[in-house]
């Protein structure tokens, strides 16, 4: 089969591979689309750690069920389904007996810990795969997999109260959607960006403002999310909740957070957060969500191919929404 690897070194190739087979518990995915993530780049560029040498990227993915392993019985051939991020807990662990398996410390993931969806196939355990509805076209359901699930997280990690003021800092393919849930659940919407396209895009979905990276918000959040991988957002994103208000970073990575100031950043009750991984229940709801919110994604596709561009682009900030890659055939 055709598929992209990485060692890490800044490079993405081709290669050809075997198509693998699906051991006990897994199932074989045949690839449709997968999307295209900014944890791509961290694993391309040796921001994280190698886990596994050379590694076949990619954690958005949907397609069809191609062959099952011994004992699956949750999906049969033929059944359209996605593949996140999260690939493995331990089930027994502090955090996973208390349904926080986000933070389980022998998790595993997919396109890091093992091969993902930049390929024509992909395996994954039953366990951790995701009906797709039928309703959610593939290029569609694929930003949520990752983008979409981190986003509707990291909002819930941000303590939004009902009908209140949020900032989104950075607005990719993960903000671009949080936002579309958080306005139609009532939220105000500020965002906060340095690219002119995305605050174009982010009025156009409805937000009520949008300013320049390091702009204050016309009005104090109750609160906020650093989607960009920047540690220099963190204080004017601070800066800018009210009294009690919370402030989530949504990053797997982030760049240096600068010195806070206890007075300007966090004293009346401000609370920074982090954002790790998911659990399977989110990635659920939000999949059952997102047709009923009326959510749509603007992609930007492209051909398998051009895998290694997708990821340039990114970088250069040129990916309008999220974007995937086409690699087989489309369901409808
Ligand atoms: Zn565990
Ligand atoms: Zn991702």
């Amino acid at each position: 089969m055709r598929a992209w690897e990485t060692s890490g070194t800044g490079t993405l190739t081709r290669a050809e591979r075997p198509v693998p087979s699906p051991g006990p518990g897994e199932v074989l995915v045949a690839v449709s689309v997968c999307g295209v993530c900014r944890t791509d780049l961290h694993v391309r560029d040796g921001d994280l750690a190698q886990h596994r040498t050379p590694v076949v990227p990619g954690h958005e993915v949907v397609g069809t069920v191609a062959s099952v392993g011994e004992g699956v019985a949750r999906f049969a051939e033929g059944d359209r389904v996605g593949v996140a991020w999260l690939r493995h807990t331990c089930g027994e662990c502090a955090w996973c007996r208390r349904g926080q398996e986000n933070l389980c410390p022998r998790s595993r993931y997919t396109g890091w810990d093992e091969d993902g969806g930049y390929a024509e196939y992909t395996l994954v355990p039953a366990a951790f795969a995701y009906e797709v509805p039928e309703d959610l076209p593939d290029e569609q359901a694929a930003p949520l997999l990752c983008a979409g699930i981190i986003g509707y997280r990291a909002l819930r990690r941000a303590n939004l109260p009902p009908g209140g003021r949020l900032g989104i800092y950075g607005f990719g393919a993960s903000a671009h959607i949080t936002a579309q849930v958080a306005m139609a659940q009532g939220a105000e919407v500020h965002v906060l960006t340095r690219d002119a396209a995305a605050r174009e895009l982010a009025l156009a979905l409805g937000a009520a403002s949008a300013g320049a990276a390091y702009d204050a918000p016309p009005v104090l959040l109750d609160s906020a999310i650093v989607f960009a991988p920047v540690g220099d957002l963190v204080a004017p994103a601070l800066e800018a909740l009210d009294r009690g208000g919370t402030l989530a970073v949504a990053g797997i990575h982030l760049s240096d957070v600068p010195t806070l100031d206890y007075q300007r950043h966090l004293f009346r009750e401000r609370t920074l957060t982090s954002v790790t991984s998911n659990t399977r229940a989110d990635g659920e709801e939000l999949l059952r969500l997102a047709p009923r919110l009326g959510v749509t994604a603007t992609v930007t596709p492209y051909p398998f191919d051009k895998a290694d561009v997708a990821l340039d682009d990114l970088v250069a900030d040129r990916v309008h929404g999220a974007a995937v890659l086409r690699i087989g055939d489309l369901s409808p």
